[in-house]
Order: structure tokens, then C-alpha cells, then sequence
């Protein structure tokens, strides 16, 4: 098979930045995704309804077709009186960033009980919570694994609360999900499912949170994707910052996947003999967890190399100057 065309993507989890920046990265993203779900950890965060609606219109005015899936920051004085009316305007998500875990998260939250009254009310009105789930106290490698235990006791307290755990990186979270009931679904990004530790010592321009982790926990993360497993969804966390914040000491966190996402992600797949999973990865099982209508264009990728730029717009693209033997059709 040279070519494959499937129902165009969601990326559930984008960081499409503020300002002058966003109409380059929004557009980027729209060539390969008819949606996204919009990270509100921004500065400042977007935490009320006019953040929301004020967000949507500045993507929307810079983006042909795209549909942006907005969310808002739980901050640890949120008040639960607003979800029915942030719900009312089409947020999908609400997203929970332990205090200190990533980029723009020191205003998160300290000790995830202070969030009840929220999460409360997020359930009754079928709002996702949408974690980063990280201890940031825990040595780097065991940041998520030690987050296991705050994320089953929120799905325990609250069973009804659809839960997903972003950017899965170590395999006792892909243990967890898959033993965990129907309500919590894990995302995966292509970063976790390509680099390692030693990938990040190599290049620190890839380093973000969660860190990529051991060979054994990328091939949890492979079968997780590679099985057809429903709990198991694409999110890129695709995360530009300029080359200059991602040199020196303690470079920023987060890498720019969004250009070579469904290349990339077509080779891994049609190298490991499932290729036939693909759309159901990025454009199926995620829409059916959000309770989301399938989108109705198509993309294609066909088996054409293509080179990835050393730079784009001032930040150096996940792979750069690498070569990925499938591409976008024009
Ligand atoms: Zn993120």
C-alpha cells in the first residue's frame, strides 16, 4: 500500500499559543487536523467564559476549516457555579495541572481535593477532566508513575467524570487505563511513541513533560496504539518555543510535532504492519470518547519522502533534518 486516505484528524491536546504567534502555528496544525483541543495554560490562563469565547474567535479568525475544542484551567479558586455556563459555550474540557508539573503551571493545583466541588459539577454536566498527571516533587522518570495513585482516587470519588489521562509516557499508566473502567482513556502523543530518555540527553530541544522514558515503556505506549484499543487516543502536545528558549540551562518544555505528525505517524504505523489502525487512532477513537461527531473530510498520505526543515518559524521542528519516508498529498 502507497497511499492511505482516512477521515481527517483531531488533535486532542494542541498548544496553539497567543498573539502574532498563533496565526502560524493554527495553520499549521489545520493542513493536517479538522480539530483541536485547545491547551488553556496560556498567559494568563483561560479560566472564565469570555477567555473561552475571546480564544475561540482568535483562532477562528486566523483558520479556514478548523474547529477549535476549547477547555478552560482549573485554578485552585475556580468557581464550580461557572461550568454550567462554560459547558453552554462548548467547552469540552476542563484541565487539571498540578502545580509546577509543566510550562505556565505554577498557578495549578497543590492537593487535587480542593478541585471536588469542581470535578462535582463537571460530571454532572458530561465535562472531560483532562490531566497532566505528574508528580512534580517525584524524581523526573517517576513523576507519572507516582501520579497513578491522585488519578484513581479521583476516578473512584468521581466515576461518572469521563477522564483523560494526556500524553501517556510510562507503561504503568497504560496498565492503569487499561484496567481502569471505560471513563478513563489515555492520549498518546508521537514524540512518546518515537523518542526515549537518551533521545532527550542527545537533542534538549525535544525535552518536555511528561519526559519521554525507557525502551519498555515506548513499546507499552506502541501496543497501546498499535492494537486498536479504544482507551488509546492521539493528542500531539505539540508545543512550539523559539530556539533561543530551548538552549542553555533548563530549556523550555515542550516539542513542535504539529508539522510532521501524520507523515511520521504513517511510517511508524505502516513499518510496524498497522497501518489498517491509523484512523482509528487519530480520527475515531478520541472523537468517540468526547462524544464528538466523526468529521466528515478526508486526508491523504502517501509514500513520498519528505525533509523536515531544520527550522520553521524560529523553533526547531521535532525530527528536524531527518528524513520521513511518508508525506501530506497535495
Ligand atoms: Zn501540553
Amino acid at each position: 500500500m502507497n497511499e492511505i486516505t482516512i477521515i481527517k484528524p483531531d488533535d486532542f491536546h494542541i498548544h496553539l499559543r497567543q498573539g502574532s504567534d498563533l496565526e502560524y502555528y493554527a495553520k499549521e496544525s489545520e493542513k493536517q487536523f479538522k480539530r483541536g483541543i485547545i491547551m488553556p495554560n496560556t498567559v494568563p490562563p483561560i479560566v472564565t467564559v469570555n477567555d473561552v469565547n475571546r480564544y475561540r474567535d482568535e483562532i477562528l479568525k486566523v483558520t479556514e476549516g478548523f474547529e477549535p475544542l476549547m477547555t478552560f484551567k482549573i485554578l485552585p479558586d475556580s468557581d464550580p457555579g461557572i461550568i454550567s455556563e462554560l459547558k453552554q459555550n462548548k467547552v469540552i474540557a476542563g484541565k487539571y495541572y498540578p502545580a509546577g508539573a509543566t510550562t505556565n503551571s505554577e498557578d495549578g493545583i497543590t492537593d487535587w481535593k480542593i478541585m471536588k466541588p469542581v470535578l462535582k459539577e463537571m460530571e454532572k454536566h458530561a465535562m472531560v477532566l483532562s490531566i497532566h498527571g505528574e508528580v512534580p516533587d517525584s524524581f523526573l522518570l517517576n513523576r507519572e508513575r507516582d501520579f497513578l495513585p491522585i488519578l484513581d482516587e479521583i476516578h473512584r470519588t468521581f466515576p461518572k467524570l469521563r477522564i483523560v489521562m494526556e500524553h501517556v509516557s510510562c507503561k504503568e499508566s497504560i496498565d492503569y487505563i487499561n484496567s481502569a473502567h471505560d471513563h478513563v482513556a489515555g492520549s498518546i502523543s508521537l514524540h512518546h511513541l518515537i523518542s526515549t530518555i537518551e533521545d532527550v540527553i542527545n537533542d534538549t530541544s525535544i525535552k518536555c513533560m511528561p519526559i519521554p522514558k525507557t525502551p519498555e515503556d515506548r513499546e507499552a505506549i506502541r501496543f497501546a496504539a498499535f492494537s486498536g484499543n479504544r482507551k488509546f487516543f492521539f493528542g500531539s502536545d505539540s508545543a512550539p518555543h523559539k530556539v533561543e528558549g530551548k538552549i542553555g540551562f533548563n530549556p523550555k518544555s515542550g516539542v513542535y510535532t504539529a508539522p510532521v505528525i501524520l507523515p511520521k505517524l504513517a511510517e511508524l504505523f505502516y513499518e510496524n504492519g498497522v497501518l489498517d489502525k491509523l484512523e482509528n487512532f487519530v480520527s475515531v477513537y478520541g472523537a468517540r470518547f468526547y462524544k464528538l461527531p466523526l468529521n466528515r473530510e478526508h486526508i491523504t498520505v502517501i509514500k513520498k519522502p519528505m525533509i523536515v526543515p531544520d527550522e520553521m518559524y524560529g523553533v526547531r521542528p521535532y525530527l528536524a533534518g531527518s528524513e520521513i519516508s511518508w508525506s501530506l498529498k497535495n
